[in-house]
């Protein structure tokens, strides 16, 4: 592979000279053999080809839509003179948990689709060469940087993807930091939600061992109310960040949606890790026709996942049409690669039981586009496909009942949504907040720019009190 253009070529237009390129993935028979993740990063001379086809906007579009609005060109233009160091600084910046960002976000919803370069050429590889930056930082021990100390103590609480990025950016700042977290195992819905083909839980594992050599304490198996109240941390840290994973996957509503053999898809795939082969205790989908209810990249790992684990056949039933479906085109084609059927433009409006009483059937409809992107079944028409495990992957909704014990005090919209300012602080003085709790589940990446400006806000909030607190009286 040539790392230059080729000669007489005008930097301008090597966007047209040079195919664009996706991450190397293992071959579909390698991979459905284990739960790794399928690709792996560019290499060097990968990173620098990929990132010269960038062109170069005045105006940006992948930096506009990108939440974070992380400075995508510059370091393209740095990665492709071969000054990864800075580039992946840059990167780096701009967004804490950069390897784990890379990872997750739906760059082809996003920057991706946003580029110039999509629609008359493939667009520049931005995640992917995100993912070579971050992977690049880490391996010379850049990962985490540590400022100096400022001597004030934050409380953050979850280990998910808001509270990695919170206490990653504090880090960086001086602060002391205590990770507090629900659950025995830190990683949040990282862990318990996602699955290990777009993330290796050794990824996860990598950032919180980071941050636990960088000074970071990692409480774990606290329950609100019980073991941590907001009064307490208040008193024990000049400020507390909440950046709880919040979320649960829907509930299907229609007739039969509960019956023995219906199993929710973050489950599924959650328990992909660790005993990985095992899954859930009393799933088990050998042999099986496995219907996954949905289309978005959890509903696909669901479909990959069950064939792992051995199933006859999986089939993902999209409510939209080929070419529209929520998940990234990425996860769509290596899901096709491995046998992963889809139906695209139908939907469910029963489940029926077998002779055992567990479900046997999906009752399936039409869908058609309504105005404004969305679509609605179409009544009157029915067919049935056999079942003998239904996943459901409709995605996900908030989980009502984390606010617990005086968290209450803490402002919220009538959606329960957590009230903020632009600073992410709550109506609480010097208690910030970010991720589900604010917006309901959404993308890694906002998230994570929450993280970011919550720690700018903790920083400005604690400097601005104690500057007026050595302000002379009168
Ligand atoms: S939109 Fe595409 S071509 Fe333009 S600066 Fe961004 S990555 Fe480069």
């Amino acid at each position: 592979m040539s790392t230059s253009l080729p000669s007489g070529s005008n930097p301008k237009y090597a966007w047209s000279e040079i195919t664009g390129r996706d991450l190397p993935k293992r071959a579909p028979e390698q991979r459905l053999r284990d739960f790794h993740e399928t690709h792996f990063p560019f290499d060097e001379a990968t990173a620098r080809e990929q990132a010269s086809r960038c062109v170069q906007c005045p105006r940006p579009g992948c930096v506009i839509s990108c939440p974070v609005g992380s400075p995508i060109q510059q370091w393209l233009e740095l990665t492709a003179e071969g000054n990864f160091a800075e580039a992946a600084r840059i990167s780096g910046e701009a967004t804490p948990i950069a390897e784990i960002c890379a990872r997750l976000c739906p760059r082809d919803h996003l920057c991706e689709d946003a580029c110039i370069l999509n629609g008359p050429a493939e667009p520049v590889s931005i995640g992917a060469i995100e993912e070579f930056l971050a992977e690049y930082r880490l391996a010379h021990g850049e990962g985490i940087v540590v400022g100096p100390a400022n001597g004030w103590r934050v409380a953050v609480l979850g280990t998910g993807v808001a509270g990695l990025a919170c206490a990653s950016e504090l880090v960086k700042r001086g602060f002391s930091v205590t990770m507090i977290g629900r659950a025995e195992r830190a990683g949040g819905f990282l862990l318990r939600g996602t699955s290990t083909l777009r993330i290796d839980e050794a990824i996860v594992d990598r950032r919180i061992g980071m941050l636990r050599e960088r000074g970071v304490v990692v409480r774990l198996g606290e329950v609100t109310g019980r073991d941590v109240c907001l009064s307490q941390l208040q008193s024990e840290f000049d400020a507390v960040f909440v950046g709880w994973d919040a979320r649960r996957a829907r509930a299907l509503a229609v007739p039969g949606g509960d019956l023995p053999g219906v199993v929710q898809g973050t489950e599924f795939v959650g328990h992909a890790r660790g005993e990985a082969e095992a899954g859930i205790p009393g799933v088990d989908v050998r042999g099986g026709r496995v219907v996954v209810i949905g289309e978005d990249d959890t509903a696909v790992d669901c479909a990959r996942t069950a064939l792992r684990r051995g199933a006859a056949e999986a089939v993902c039933v999209c409510p939209h049409p080929a070419g529209s479906l929520t998940c990234c085109r990425r996860e769509f084609e290596d899901a096709e690669e491995e046998g992963v059927q889809f139906r695209f433009e139908e939907t469910p409006v029963a489940l029926r039981a077998n002779d055992t009483g567990r479900v046997g059937q999906v009752v399936l409809t039409g869908t058609r586009r309504v105005e404004g992107g969305g679509w609605e079944a179409v009544e009157g028409v029915g067919h049935e496909i056999p079942a003998d495990w239904v996943i459901l992957a409709m995605g996900l909704e908030t989980e009502p009942g984390v606010l617990e014990a005086d968290f209450q005090q803490l402002q919220t919209a009538e959606d329960g949504a957590l009230m903020v300012d632009a600073a992410q602080m709550t109506s609480v003085p010097g208690v910030f907040a970010g991720g589900d709790l604010v917006h309901g589940p959404s993308e890694v990446v906002i998230a994570i720019r929450d993280a970011r400006l919550a720690a700018e806000g903790i920083e400005a909030y604690l400097k601005s009190r104690a500057t007026k607190q050595n302000e002379p009286a009168g």
